[in-house]
């Protein structure tokens, strides 16, 4: 399996696959060759929780081709608890900015062709 393929995986289950600085201890989404903070080469791979509270998001009204079924959604940026790391995504039904005010607890549960899908808690 490749890495994207792993992470996907893990999005499906509701987690997060993340790449820890070994000497700092940054997380990192994508793979990266050196560590953004201490410029260290060692890594390894955690899994977290893909819990956390919305950071900023989009309201999509105009869906791009293919996802007008969708609409309204949110494309929505969720920070992820007790990490450095946030982590965008689909948020269904939402319509107005009063549908989801910043700082809603929210989740990852799955992974489609609308890419991380994201639900409130
Ligand atoms: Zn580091």
């Amino acid at each position: 399996m490749t890495i994207k393929e792993q992470f996907i995986e893990n999005a499906k289950q509701g987690k997060v696959l993340a790449h820890k600085c070994t000497n700092c201890g940054l997380l990192h989404l994508s793979t990266v060759y050196f560590c953004q903070k201490c410029g260290s080469k060692g890594f390894e791979d955690v899994i977290l929780d893909g819990t956390g509270s919305v950071a900023t998001y989009t309201i999509i009204t105009v869906a791009p081709a293919g996802f007008e079924k969708y609409t309204p959604y949110a494309f929505v940026v969720l920070q992820l608890d007790n990490t450095n790391l946030r982590i965008s995504g689909f948020m269904a039904g939402i319509a107005t900015p009063a549908d989801l005010p910043v700082g809603t607890r929210a989740k990852i549960t799955g992974f489609d062709e609308r890419g991380m899908i994201i639900e409130k808690q």
